[in-house]
């Protein structure tokens, strides 16, 4: 079957929900890949920041094949040791005391919102279940995590919503000061806001955060899903900041490409959810969990965090000299371009067509051109993006 052969069985069948590029990759390595027509791609996008060790990593695609031929699950009645193994290393290197698996960013998520209104609850009574989040962040498409999700376009048909989000601009601590009113349980937000458009939070305003956070007796919830598991030259986003959320979510590229979600709290936070009150039937799903152990060893080997900084310099330094290049934002190999509004300005999404034409795979996110290779791209792999980079933005 060639590319068209899969893209009409496959748009024959499956709801219409994605404006899908036309490419059907079929086995890669690397951050390379080959598609059904058997044409060489360059990946700058990583399946939206998934595939962190990149395709068919040998180390972990051996360890999810040895599992899934000893025990491929066992479900949340019972134990299991990959998960076990996982559970105590990732709280361990991130600080925290306990965490919720659940198999998906949104899911991450819905525990984390749970999570932060029953511990209001148990601790304050009725009445302080509402969570702030930002204006422009993406918090998952759940009905739930699509109320925390502060992009207005998003909200349109679903209604009724769940209540008790309020959104408030980011970078703007004067707006947060105002929207703590009693009936505020937590503040939620991405550290590096991705789908919205790779928009950085500043310094100030996570320190705001956390002072506001701490004077009111609220709980501070960071969405890591996107910038977690070294996405940004740290293991969390948030180590940049030197700052510790109550609740921290991961998912995207800690499983290395297997569907995982993950809720860290500590402290207190770590015992609000009990028996009864939250579950999922895949969460820990061994096969899942003995891969993100690979991906986990491996972004903590040493060196390995330095390289993903030094790589994503390495290609902002590259795209700054690129005409058609305005303003980049963005760490480590989390990347934004905004593009130049020049005569023959071109979209972001024309951008990733002419890219993949020319064999590269990236991504937008809003009216931005975003990057999130696999954080163990070659340096053979960069340079072959920015020469197609070069060709278009040049
Ligand atoms: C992708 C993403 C989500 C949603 O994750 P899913 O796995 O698609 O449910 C939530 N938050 C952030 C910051 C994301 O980037």
């Amino acid at each position: 079957m060639n590319t068209n052969d899969i893209i009409k069985k496959h748009d024959g069948a499956v709801m219409n929900t994605y404006a899908r590029n036309p490419a059907a990759p079929i086995s890669g390595g690397g951050a390379s890949v080959t598609d059904a027509d058997g044409n060489r791609l360059i990946d700058f996008g990583a399946g939206v920041g998934v595939n962190s060790l990149g395709f068919a990593n040998g180390a972990w695609a051996e360890a999810v094949s040895e599992q899934a031929k000893k025990l491929q699950h066992t479900c949340n009645l019972y134990y299991n040791k990959p998960a076990a193994d996982f559970a105590a290393r990732l709280t361990g290197v991130t600080g925290y005391d306990k965490l919720f698996f659940a198999n998906s960013g949104a899911e991450a998520n819905e525990c984390a919102i749970k999570l932060a209104r029953k511990f209001s609850f148990d601790k304050f009574g009725k009445g302080r279940a509402t969570i702030i989040t930002l204006t422009g962040s993406f918090h998952g498409r759940t009905l739930c995590t699509l109320s925390a999700t502060g992009q207005q376009s998003m909200h349109d048909w679903f209604f009724p919503f769940v209540e008790g989000f309020k959104h408030v601009p980011p970078n703007d601590p004067g707006a947060l000061r105002e929207a703590i009113t009693p009936d505020v349980c937590a503040i939620m937000f991405e550290p590096i806001i991705g789908e919205g458009g790779v928009l950085e939070l500043t310094r100030d305003y996570i320190d705001a955060i956390f002072e506001l956070a701490g004077e009111n007796g609220l709980l501070t919830i960071a969405d890591e899903v996107q910038t977690g598991a070294g996405r940004t030259g740290k293991f969390l986003c948030m180590e940049h900041f030197g700052r510790h959320a109550d609740i921290t979510t991961m998912a995207k590229g800690i499983g290395g490409g297997l569907p995982i979600g993950i809720c860290l709290a500590k402290g207190e936070a770590g015992e609000t959810l009990t028996p009864g009150t939250h579950g999922t039937t895949f969460g820990g799903n061994p096969v899942v969990c003995a891969g993100a152990s690979v991906v986990l060893d491996t972004i903590l080997a040493p060196g390995f965090l330095g390289e993903v900084a030094r790589k994503g310099n390495r290609i902002k330094s590259e795209l700054q000299k690129m005409p058609k290049v305005k303003d980049i934002s963005g760490k480590g190999l989390m990347i934004g371009v905004t593009l130049a509004e020049t005569t023959d300005k071109i979209s972001a999404g024309e951008a990733v067509s002419r890219a993949l034409a020319r064999g590269l795979m990236c991504l937008t996110a809003k009216d931005k051109l975003r990057f999130l290779p696999p954080l163990t791209v070659s340096e053979d792999e960069i340079a072959a993006g920015i020469e197609i980079l070069r060709e278009i933005l040049g």
